[in-house]
């Protein structure tokens, strides 16, 4: 039963819940002519967002080109889940980056949270923030994995109390009998509508100086000591370049796109539900992720309806009948909501690396780029852009831990490296269902 509100893509944006109920209060003009900045951002997202807003609070003179609207790509159609840490497992880097590296991601885990925490806080972000994660179990080996995942966190000092909760126990949280069990973290991660955040961010930045361009594609970028970036109308002479149009950015750059791959994942929301209704589903109105290769993640919105999204493919390619796929996953874990109907569908593309770190890194001398958090992106958007910022600013330490980390070109080039991505995450899939 589909009664889509919105066409799939609109020219503005994307026909998402979020765009139907974003807090926009203004358009950026396009670039029309040659301007000076000391620092020019490309791609306005989380990280060049925050990027911005990191700059412009520390005084540089700040221009940020997107080619869109603000919040276009995954960073305005998301799964709104505020989850710390940054990439997945630390342990398996060690020997790239030493025990103080280990340290430095594990800190910088929990701070990329805190930063949504402060600056909602600080510019007064209306964006539906609420707290409380549930990370659910479908076999008893994701149970062991948590139970490891717990001792490990809390070894190195996690500041919020994470709490194993067995079958039973798991449906005091969530009106499902697909989970064997979960992990609670009910104060250290959460959701919140993540359109309405970045415009808020991009708000605070401009009220402090930052210049925002949307429809503002960039077609070329020159390096050299005062390096310059092209749009179709307009060019900017900067004395840094920050490139964050991570799976959106094509092959702006060769040397970016050979390491990363556009993965894409589709997300519903039903109609407003009842009050019972939204009690039954998920009492403690906490997101949810299962741990599979090709996930399920799903939360309440502000409105009471269930935002449901899944992992669908990895060949970038939307998928044909996106709604009744979507549809098809939500009943596996909520067959009462069969009579509910679904009111929004829409997809993203998220860049993913071999690895799973996000990349950071410097292309030239004042050339920096950020892409590839692997599906994992809202919080660690935040706190990469931070690290980039203290880079510009001469603190150089913590983005080195990330210029330790080699991130390896997918195989195939440019032709065969999507198929041969998708035939390797058809292993896990096939992996994740013993
Ligand atoms: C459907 C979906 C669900 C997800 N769910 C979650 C979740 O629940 N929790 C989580 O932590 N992460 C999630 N992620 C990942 C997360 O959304 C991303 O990691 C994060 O938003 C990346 O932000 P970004 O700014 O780097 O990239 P984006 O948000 O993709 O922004 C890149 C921007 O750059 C612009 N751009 C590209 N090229 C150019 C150019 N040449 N000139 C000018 N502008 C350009 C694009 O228009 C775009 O707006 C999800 C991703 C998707 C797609």
């Amino acid at each position: 039963m589909f009664a889509l509100k919105k066409p799939l893509e609109s020219r503005q944006h994307t026909g998402s819940y979020y765009a139907a109920t974003a807090n926009w209060q203004n358009c950026y003009p396009p670039l029309t002519s040659e301007i000076n900045a000391d620092v020019v951002i490309v791609g306005g997202g989380f990280t060049g967002v925050n990027t911005l807003l990191e700059l412009t609070e520390r005084g540089y003179s700040c221009v940020l080109l997107e080619a869109n609207r603000i919040s276009w790509g995954a960073t305005g159609r998301n799964g709104g889940q505020i989850l710390g840490g940054i990439g997945h497992s630390h342990e398996r880097f060690r020997p790239q980056i030493g025990e103080t590296g280990v340290r430095a991601l594990f800190d910088m885990g929990v701070e990329c949270t805190d930063i949504i925490r402060q600056r909602v806080a600080k510019y007064s972000i209306g964006c539906d923030l609420r707290w409380g994660y549930l990370d659910a179990a479908l076999k008893p080996r994701h149970m062991k994995e948590f139970e490891a995942d717990k001792r490990w966190q809390e070894q190195m000092g996690y500041p919020y109390t994470l709490t194993l909760l067995d079958r039973e126990e798991m449906r005091g949280h969530i009106g499902s009998d697909l989970y064997v069990g979960g992990m609670l973290n009910a104060h250290g991660n959460g959701h919140c509508h993540v359109l309405n955040l970045c415009i808020g961010e991009a708000r605070a930045a401009e009220q402090q100086g930052a210049r925002i361009f949307e429809n503002s594609n960039v077609i070329r970028l020159v390096q050299g000591n005062r390096p310059r970036v092209y749009t179709d109308s307009g060019v900017v002479n900067a004395h840094h370049v920050v490139l964050c149009g991570n799976a959106y950015l094509g092959n702006l750059v060769p040397a970016m796109a050979s390491r990363i791959l556009p993965a894409n994942s589709s997300v519903v929301t039903t109609a407003p539900l009842t009050a019972q209704q939204q009690h039954d589903l998920l009492p403690g109105n906490v997101a949810v992720c299962d741990p599979r290769t090709a996930l399920d993640y799903f939360r309440l919105t502000a409105d009471g309806r269930l935002l449901f999204g899944g992992l669908s493919n990895y060949t970038g390619r939307e998928p044909g009948d996106l709604t009744g796929v979507m549809r098809q996953k939500m009943l596996k874990v909520f067959p009462q909501l069969q009579d509910v109907p679904l009111e929004y569908g829409w997809s993203g593309q998220m860049g993913i690396g071999i690895n799973r770190m996000p990349q950071l890194g410097r292309l030239d001398g004042n050339v920096y780029y950020i892409q590839a958090y692997s599906g994992h992106g809202v919080a660690p958007t935040h706190m990469m852009a931070r690290i980039t910022a203290q880079m510009i600013a001469g603190q150089a330490e913590r983005f080195d831990v990330f210029t330790r980390i080699k991130h390896w070109p997918f195989p195939g080039g440019p032709v065969f490296r999507t198929p041969c991505f998708a035939l390797g995450m058809l292993y896990y899939k096939l992996r994740d269902m013993f």
